[in-house]
């Protein structure tokens, strides 16, 4: 678990580009080296990644990054992404999660058996921590766009292949696109909290300030809380960390459906303090901490669910899920008792 706790206390999901750029994010922070770090605003900001971070894949040349704009009427129907994910989301009484400020993100670090599978996903990923993008207002902070569309807050859960990696640098170091997978989730303006995200913001005073130090015990939860209650519906593509170094070992998702966030609970994420400074050397308010869009470059966007159109020109109706994600149509299953019947009979 060593490596684990190392990983945890670097950067972003995004992270682990520390770990190939050979060295922690907070090095410097109160120092006069402080803007030669990445950020999202001015000299530091996204156009100069490629500058800032050498070795790393930010620049133009790569052609497979993120985050994109997904034009729905573009993606590609699959019925490879049609099954369940499979999810062992306890918590267990010894599953810990601590919140902590990275001076680009709040992030909340999971030390514990949380796995997901299935989704078109191949193999068995583990859950490292999930963070937050947000804007400074509400018509922006998501990376991910949907038809030209920023949502006010997404979040990224980043896990890696457990069963071809010992730990997540060795994920992030091996080219490979599906080391990573990051399930993102866009969340959408509400007059009502969202309680399990209340449950992780509850703790953002113990981590106002940017610290490599500095971290809030969080009581476990289970991570299908925070998600959508339907996770068979999602985008699906190929692409990279959205902070630097920008490694291109992502397996995307973004799940079709939204969550909600209130404008209280936006408020309370732009309380806190990033580690980048204005100019009279005061830290500034964390948010708009987004990458923009990157181009897709010929690259698919993959989708699991029809669209109405293509449900009535298949004879088919959309998939239907309740609150517990089990399908409820009935016809895929009487069809596939029936396949089954009819291969007894001809073997
Ligand atoms: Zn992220």
């Amino acid at each position: 678990m060593g490596q684990f706790r190392v990983t945890f206390y670097l950067p972003l999901c995004c992270v682990i580009g520390a770990v190939l750029a050979g060295g922690t994010d907070h090095e410097g922070e109160h120092g006069d080296d402080a803007h030669k770090h990445w950020g999202y605003h001015g000299d530091v900001g996204p156009k100069h990644w490629p500058d800032l971070e050498k070795g790393a894949a930010c620049g133009s040349e790569y052609k497979y990054q993120s985050p994109i704009n997904v034009e729905s009427d573009n993606t590609i129907y699959s019925p490879h992404l049609r099954k369940f994910f499979t999810w062992y989301d306890p918590p267990k009484p010894t599953d810990r999660m601590s919140l902590i400020n990275n001076g680009h993100t709040v992030q909340l670090n999971i030390d514990g058996d949380y796995f997901v599978t299935g989704g078109g996903l191949i193999g068995v990923y583990e859950a490292l921590q999930l963070h937050f993008h947000w804007g400074s207002v509400d018509a922006q902070g998501s990376e991910h766009t949907l038809n030209g569309k920023a949502f006010p807050l997404e979040m990224h859960i980043v896990t890696y292949n457990t069963k071809k990696y010992q730990n997540a640098g060795e994920a992030l170091a091996s080219n490979d696109h599906s080391a990573l997978a990051v399930l993102g989730v866009w969340f959408e303006m509400s007059d009502t909290d969202n309680e399990y995200v209340q449950a992780v913001l509850d703790h953002l005073a113990d981590v106002e300030n940017p610290s490599a130090d500095a971290s809030s015990e969080v009581a476990a939860f289970a991570l299908k809380h925070v998600l959508p209650k339907d996770i068979e519906s999602f985008y699906r593509y190929y692409g990279s960390l959205t902070t630097p170094t920008c490694n291109e070992v992502v397996e995307w998702t973004l799940f079709k459906e939204t969550v909600p966030i209130s404008e209280g609970q936006l408020v309370q994420l732009r309380s806190v303090f990033s580690n980048e400074m204005n100019e009279d050397g005061n830290p500034i308010a964390m948010g708009d901490n987004y990458r923009p869009t990157q181009p897709l470059n010929g690259r698919n966007v993959l989708r699991s669910f029809l669209t109405e159109k293509e449900a009535k020109e298949h004879g088919r109706k959309p998939v239907l899920y309740n609150v517990d994600g089990a399908a409820s149509n009935t016809a895929l299953s009487i069809s596939l008792l029936l396949s089954v019947l009819l291969m007894k009979f001809l073997f």
